[in-house]
């Protein structure tokens, strides 16, 4: 006999509700607890996860399945080339291992909750309870409404039912605990599972060698990592947030986006942690980089709340359903020059490099580059949503698409479509001196002053002709004219 948990995008053992629960399970009927994991290659390229991602989960796997270990907890994990078979294999995995009860945290996406719900079903026919809790959220989608009853579209007032309700049920800020030891019965009877191999990447997500050096430098695995960098932001770093979150020289962020889309840290301990550290041991008032910091880790759930209700942001189409009709460019050269940080706006490009070069870019930056291409380049916006999944470590497919949604306008913010940044005005207020760009874009590392906003423009362009940094591949003025006539043309034909 025993209980199962399925760890998905979970990858912890402490604050982890369903792994807690099925711990508890466990103790309470005297079995040992199983935890296992399915890597599906099949999922990966569904999902468009970065080669980046999938080393960061393949690694944190390894750290995770020692920890288990230490608690005689096994974890098993198995490659299912087929991601329709994933539901049939676990179903004949916990006929092997005798479950009486499979655990797993609820996840938002379409296509998982559909998978989930037949599971669920599968399991009971054969007398197995499945229980898919939710997990993942602060506060759980369908637990807010509006006046009228509905799901809020609107940041500003469902963040303040959102504090409001936390307030309210101080509980949910409740840590769940780890999981208890498995009896010493356990290793012996299980004792295959923990032998269990990690296996490396999926041909089409692998890593070169010099990539894998670079990132594992970059992004440590697991939870102990997670809790560490949580403890020193908030110990160190958050009372500034506020001031300096704005500023990608300032490295003002958490860079904890990466253990969320992982599951290495949870949201709910996120935002524990900083309110403990708050003079008011609330989420409101006191210490402002800490207020900011907790709203911006809601920005998260609000996503996750908008997908939740809105499941066709899942599946190519843009929330506001009027904006179907824009007539994008599909201009493959201009992409190019995107994506590789090359279309002669050094803020632009900067920003791009830094994705490509550490698989994360500074939040001011994602709403740049996202408001460029997707106005100035006028390129459908889901070519930009996509780059990104491919190349971020921190690839969440609800804050993905809601921050492309902003950027394009074609999302829940009520932001409309004809305020459009001006990327040489963004570069002058958010990266003042040019450091950033001096970082990222090596070509202009000798320009001082002013000029490296607009080398070509204020500058003389001799230096940046000289090391080969591109003329702008479109005028400001004409990019931001011919978004506004094509935006307000699609809208006249909806
Ligand atoms: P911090 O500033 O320290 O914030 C803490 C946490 O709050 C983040 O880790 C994140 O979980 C959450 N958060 C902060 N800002 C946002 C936001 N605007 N929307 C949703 N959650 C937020 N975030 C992702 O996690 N995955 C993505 O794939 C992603 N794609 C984006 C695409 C675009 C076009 C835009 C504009 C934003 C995107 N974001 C995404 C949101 C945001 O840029 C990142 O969460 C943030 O930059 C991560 O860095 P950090 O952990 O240092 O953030």
């Amino acid at each position: 006999d025993s209980v199962v948990h399925w760890f998905k995008c979970d990858l912890r053992t402490k604050d982890n509700k369903s792994l807690h629960l099925a711990s508890e399970k466990a103790k309470e009927m005297g079995v040992p607890l199983i935890a296992m994991y399915i890597v599906s290659p099949q999922d990966f390229e569904a999902h468009l996860t970065a080669p980046v991602r999938v080393d960061f989960i393949l690694r944190t796997l390894e750290v995770l399945k020692a920890d288990l270990a230490r608690l005689d907890i096994p974890l098993y994990i198995e490659t299912v080339e087929k991601r329709k078979k994933i539901p049939a294999r676990i179903l004949e995995l916990l006929g092997e291992w005798g479950a009486s009860h499979l655990f797993a945290n609820v996840e938002y996406e379409v296509d998982e909750l559909r998978r989930e719900a037949s599971l669920v079903r599968a399991c009971l026919e054969r007398g197995i309870a499945m229980d898919v809790v939710p997990d993942t959220c602060v506060v759980s989608p369908g637990e807010l409404a509006s006046g009228t009853g509905n799901q809020y579209a609107v940041y500003s007032p469902w963040f303040r039912a959102w504090v409001a309700y936390i307030h309210k049920h101080a509980e949910i800020l409740n840590l769940f605990d780890a999981p208890a030891k498995n009896p010493e019965s356990a290793r012996r009877k299980f004792e295959k599972l923990f032998d269990s191999m990690i296996p490396s990447a999926p041909v089409n997500k692998q890593l070169t060698e010099e990539e894998k050096k670079r990132f594992r430098s970059m992004w440590p695995p697991g939870e102990h990592e997670a809790h560490e960098r949580l403890k020193r932001f908030c110990d160190i770093r958050i009372g500034e947030y506020s001031e300096l979150r704005n500023f990608p020289a300032k490295g003002a962020p958490s860079s904890l986006s990466v253990h969320l889309a992982s599951g290495t840290l949870s949201s709910r301990t996120c935002v524990r942690t900083a309110r403990d550290h708050n003079t008011t041991k609330k989420l409101d008032g006191g210490i402002q980089g800490i207020q900011t910091w907790i709203s911006e880790v809601a920005w998260r759930d609000f996503y996750k709340h908008v997908m939740a209700h809105w499941p066709y942001v899942c599946m190519n189409t843009p929330f506001k359903p009027e904006y179907t009709n824009i007539e994008w460019e599909y201009n493959d050269e201009q992409f190019k020059a995107w994506c590789e940080g090359k279309t002669g706006y050094p803020i632009v490009d900067a920003a791009m490099r830094q994705l490509n070069y550490c698989g994360y870019m500074h939040n001011r930056c994602r709403m740049i580059v996202g408001s460029f291409l997707a106005k100035h380049l006028l390129l459908d916006w889901r070519m930009g949503e996509k780059y990104f999944m491919e190349h971020l470590i921190d690839g969440d497919f609800a804050s993905n698409n809601g921050g492309w949604g902003f950027c394009a306008s074609t999302g829940v913010d009520p932001q409309p479509y004809f305020r459009i940044f001006n990327p040489l005005l963004q570069s002058e207020k958010f990266d003042a001196a040019g450091d950033y760009i001096r970082k990222w874009v090596p070509e202009l590392e000798g320009i001082q002053g002013n000029s490296i906003h607009d080398p070509y423009g204020r500058g003389k362009g001799n230096e940046a002709k000289k090391k080969g940094y591109p003329r702008r591949i479109v005028d400001h003025k004409e990019g931001r004219d011919r978004a506004l006539a094509r935006y307000k043309e699609g809208l006249g034909r909806a």
